[in-house]
């Protein structure tokens, strides 16, 4: 018999992505999923520090598996992510039942870890950095146990050079290191060929990829050697910038045959380029959708996170997106009581809000993330009370933008892609616009998920549509996986 994992996940979609990397190498080892924890061999918690109270529910988790540890002692527990790679050996001093404790840069030595311990007993193993050239350190240089069939995320860079006052990620995942472009290339080449046709580009900060790359191509101990097409792409190579932008990765990945949609997350504001805008216009597949993370709408308190943008220059850029790229729909995330914000800075994110208007926002109230700069201005924190207050009045506005974002779409018809059976109704089945909006249909014929089809917009919400089916108009393309029993 063959033995089994189960693999929970805590947070980003970093963190996701990394948990199918690890998913895929268990089963690359000959282990199958299980269907529950009762019934697995092998657990990972796969954890995340950004997250409120990501300790307590870490530690609240192990505390219910130790039961699971005492009826099974071969049940082996592992401690994965960003939370690992901050608390180190504090995981096995709290919860002395995990038997295995692995970071951000060493998911590429979870099978060997795990067969480690169960031979020499628990290991703690953190990496202070991704070695470059190390291809394997890498998350999507790993086999994958992707969560759908027909989509996929590509890392294009890991690790982040800014040093946001409120996110611990530089400290857990470590500076930049951009993938060569031809790797890259390469990848979502044999997606396609897996019957992958939407892909969604994944960086920390993706505007910045490829600024470490121009150097990095000269290290003659990284190998390809004079291959400036490969580490760059060919319209580096060709003019001579000062960096490869995401723009050209964008224009390449995105007019690969197959490729039906490119998406991406995340960029940063103050990196965000006019190239960008332009290569989404141009670029067929790539969807009209942009997260624009604004933060806060006051200067100062953008200048107390440490963001590299004013309100002004946030507006602007969003400006230069919505003209260049046509009905392009924009998502946010916003924090809400910034240690030092005052009812000023706080109107100042209402008016931002209000100008932008965005299509949906993630707000969120802040809260302290140990480690972190912000962490440290107790003494400036604001009220809870207050802070809720402000937000459910950012909510309002969000909601009143978002409302008329979905009923500007009545009556159109929407190229959908089938994502199954909605969550709350199973009788319906529910897609996502190139605009990232969810939307719910009915359909008399079953459809297979990954098709694509035409819908027609016949009510708005504020978070979804309700639309009614024209037809489908591209089947999915990939395999439906067959289940393997063991025996
Ligand atoms: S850009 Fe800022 S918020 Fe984003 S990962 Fe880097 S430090 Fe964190």
């Amino acid at each position: 018999m063959s033995k089994s994992y189960l693999v929970r996940t805590y947070g980003c979609q970093m963190n996701e992505h990394d948990s199918e990397r690890i998913a895929g190498l268990l089963e690359a080892d000959g282990m199958t999923r299980a269907p529950d924890a009762d019934s697995a061999d092998v657990i990972v918690l796969n954890t995340c520090c950004i997250r409120e109270n990501a300790d307590n529910k870490l530690y609240g988790a192990l505390g219910n598996l130790k039961a699971l540890k005492e009826k099974n002692p071969d049940l082996q527990i592992a401690v994965s992510g960003c939370l690992a790679q901050k608390d180190r050996d504090l995981v096995r001093d709290r919860a002395g039942h995990v038997d295995v404790v692995f970071g951000t840069h060493n998911v590429h030595r979870a099978v060997e870890l795990l067969n480690h311990a169960a031979e020499k007993g628990p290991i703690v193993e953190i990496l202070e950095e991704t070695v470059r050239g190390d291809a394997e350190a890498f998350p999507s240089a790993l086999p994958t146990r992707r969560e759908v069939d027909h989509g996929a995320w590509v890392t294009i860079q890991i690790g982040c050079d800014n040093n946001c006052a409120f996110c611990i990620v530089p400290a857990v995942r470590g500076p930049e290191i951009s993938r060569p472009f031809g790797e890259l290339v390469e990848e979502v080449g044999s997606l396609v060929e897996d019957g992958v046709s939407e892909i969604t580009l994944l960086g920390q900060n993706v505007n910045s990829y490829g600024r470490d790359l121009a150097l990095t191509r000269r290290d003659p101990s990284k190998g390809r050697d004079g291959d400036d097409a490969w580490w760059c792409g060919a319209q580096w190579a060709e003019d001579r910038r000062a960096r490869p932008l995401f723009a050209d990765l964008l224009r390449e990945v995105g007019s690969i045959e197959g490729i039906h949609r490119v998406r991406f997350t995340s960029p940063h504001p103050k990196d965000m380029r006019s190239e960008t805008f332009l290569a989404m216009a141009e670029t067929p597949s790539a969807c009209e959708h942009l997260h624009f993370p604004l933060q806060s709408g006051s200067d100062s308190v953008l200048a107390a996170m440490h963001r590299g943008y004013t309100a002004e220059r946030f507006l602007a850029k969003l400006t230069d997106a919505r003209s260049t790229i046509p009905g392009v729909a924009i998502s946010t995330d916003i924090i809400v009581g910034f240690p030092g914000e005052t009812d000023d800075d706080f109107e100042r994110t209402l008016e931002v809000a209000a100008a932008a208007e965005f299509d949906s926002a993630f707000t969120f109230v802040f809260s302290p993330r140990p480690g972190t700069e912000a962490a440290d201005m107790e003494e400036r924190f604001v009220p809870h009370d207050v802070a809720v207050e402000r937000y459910e009045r950012l909510r309002l506005v969000i909601e009143r933008s978002s409302r008329r974002a979905n009923e500007a779409r009545l009556g159109l018809v929407e190229e959908v892609t089938v994502e199954g059976p909605s969550k709350k109704d199973p009788s319906v089945l529910t897609g996502r616009t190139r605009r990232n909006t969810l939307v719910h249909f009915a359909s008399e014929a079953p459809i297979k998920t990954g098709s694509y089809a035409e819908v027609r917009i016949t009510h708005a919400r504020v978070n979804h549509l309700l639309g009614e089916l024209i037809g489908v108009t591209i089947a999915a393309r990939h395999r439906t996986r067959i289940p393997v029993i063991a025996g």
